[in-house]
């Protein structure tokens, strides 16, 4: 069973309540399991980072940064490991795992630039004698809810911003995929952070909720499905906290005719492709459903492009370097896509490719790429998020008409334009509701120094997540003004 991480100590839960956690391409392997923590082990992950507050947030900023420069260091030496983990715990392959390590570890590049970032203002004489200047403050304990998809990453998309600013901090992985954080509290603690500063509670449902009301948590960062993101983010507002809620997506790509034209053809469908199906369709970022302008003969030769793509993808266990696709984290999400297929078959969308039973002698939860074409708005596979390897192809006339497909989703995370006309791509940033665009680019994943967050249905909050707008959700500013009575005769 796996220990929680509280006060710079490895403590084992009480809990009689275990998940296990498994490879995904071999599930009868068990990995580990995952406890749901108690309550009061819960408190004491949060008494813990209380206590810690005090000294830390003294601990001048240049000094706190030493301590990421030095994790970014163990980071790099364990890279290859992190991404073994996570390739056995979540099934992404080895190049995918990497890359997501890599993100991980620009995050701490980034905040580790946190005196430059969380610096505040001063303004002399704003009135005769008087100087004003804003400071900003750490708040105290803040905490990290994750999902499954992106185990090394997400969590750096909050914590070393939220201990570099000052504050403490408490994680609760997801309860699938708890092992990449296990390893990364192991090096945490060789770099000797002080006692209480970071802390790992494991655990699901309970865990999550008990976190997000806990009266000394003064703010929530999580990253999960639409329904507990908004759940989240009411229960820990009812609660007086902050909270910043990324949630699902579905997000649309439009592909314009230029983009079609054989300078591009390659390029584009390959980005799409690999956008769509890129760790098993499993990243929020993902593209879901291709929007086609043009004429017939356009929407026939991007059908055929799409599937001699998406037939060249190895599917096969992730550790497995020939793999270019892995399996899906469980049964159950296989299970679920499988019947939004069937039902979108039934309701009229035509399957160009079909992935549903290959690798069906293989253990794992595979389910290999998967084209459906004629997709229309109406179609439940059109509306919800689908979270695996399933490139769903529509018609539209015209870019306007994408626009206004892609405007009537309740989500609006992220997408993308393919075209060579700058005109075109300058009206749909102008006019799409996704707050992260891509522009002939099929991930348009903000860097650490940008901020990452969509809109809509899609983020439940007003601040997002790392870049300039990591300072102001893990900060509160503080204003003074300041009048000094003179007596020249004293000096
Ligand atoms: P999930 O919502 O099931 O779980 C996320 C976290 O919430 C986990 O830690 C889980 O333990 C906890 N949780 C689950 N149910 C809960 C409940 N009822 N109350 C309180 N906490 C609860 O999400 P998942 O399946 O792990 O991850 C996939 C989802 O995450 C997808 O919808 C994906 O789009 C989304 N996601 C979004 C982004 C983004 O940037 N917007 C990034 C990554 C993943």
């Amino acid at each position: 069973m796996l220990k929680n991480y509280i006060d710079g100590q490895w403590r084992a839960s009480h809990s009689k309540t275990l998940l296990p956690v498994v490879n995904p391409a071999y599930p009868e392997r068990l990995l580990a399991h995952t406890p749901c923590s108690l309550p009061e082990e819960v408190d004491s992950a949060v008494m813990a980072a209380q206590r810690a507050f005090p000294l830390w947030r003294k601990v001048p900023a240049p000094e706190r940064c030493q301590y990421l420069f030095r994790l970014k260091q163990q980071m790099e030496a364990a890279r290859e490991e992190l991404a073994g983990l996570i390739t056995a715990e979540h099934g992404k392959t080895l190049a995918e795992s990497r890359g997501s390590v890599l993100r991980a570890i620009q995050m701490l590049e980034t905040a580790c630039g946190i005196p430059t970032l969380m610096m505040g203002s001063h303004f002399a004489d704003i009135a005769r004698g008087i100087d004003c200047s804003t400071v900003n403050r750490p708040l105290g304990v803040f905490v990290g809810i994750c999902p499954f998809n992106f185990p090394a990453m997400v969590p750096f998309w909050f914590w070393p911003f939220a201990i570099a600013c000052g504050n403490t901090f408490v994680l609760k992985p997801s309860e699938r995929v708890p092992l990449t954080a296990m390893r990364f509290f192991e090096l945490l603690a060789d770099i000797a952070l002080p006692p209480g500063v970071m802390n790992l509670v494991h655990g699901g449902r309970e865990v999550a909720e008990a976190l997000s009301t806990h009266p000394q948590v003064k703010g929530i960062s999580f990253v999960g499905s639409t329904p507990v993101a908004q759940h989240l983010y009411q229960l820990g507002s009812k609660h007086g906290k902050r909270v910043q809620a990324l949630g699902g997506a579905k997000n649309l790509m439009v592909v314009l005719p230029d983009a079609l034209q054989a300078a591009s053809l390659k390029r584009t469908v390959a980005t799409l492709v690999e956008s769509i199906t890129g760790c098993s369709g499993q990243r929020c970022l993902a593209g879901s459903l291709a929007l086609c302008a043009g004429n017939p003969e356009h929407y026939g030769l991007l059908q055929r492009e799409v599937v001699a793509s998406a037939q060249t993808i190895v599917v096969g266990d992730g550790q497995d370097p020939r793999s270019t696709m892995g399996p899906m984290i469980s049964a159950e999400a296989r299970e679920r896509v499988l019947g939004l297929l069937d039902r979108a078959i039934a309701a009229g969308a035509r399957v160009l490719l079909d992935g549903r039973r290959t690798l069906a002698d293989r253990p794992g939860y595979y389910l290999a790429p998967t084209v459906l074409a004629d997709i229309t708005g109406s179609m439940e596979i059109a509306q919800v998020e689908v979270f695996g390897p399933v490139i769903l192809l529509g018609k539209v006339a015209n870019l306007n008409e994408a626009i206004e497909w892609i405007n009537t989703l309740p989500f609006a995370n992220t997408t993308t334009l393919f075209t060579n006309s700058g005109a075109a791509a300058r009206q749909f940033v102008d006019e799409v509701d996704p707050s992260m665009i891509g522009i002939n680019i099929g991930v348009p994943a903000p860097l650490s120094f940008f901020s990452f967050g969509g809109s809509k249905q899609s983020f439940f909050g007003d601040i997002k997540a790392h870049g300039s707008d990591c300072i102001k959700f893990y900060t509160d500013p503080c204003t003074t003004i300041y009048r000094w009575h003179s007596d020249s005769s004293l000096w």
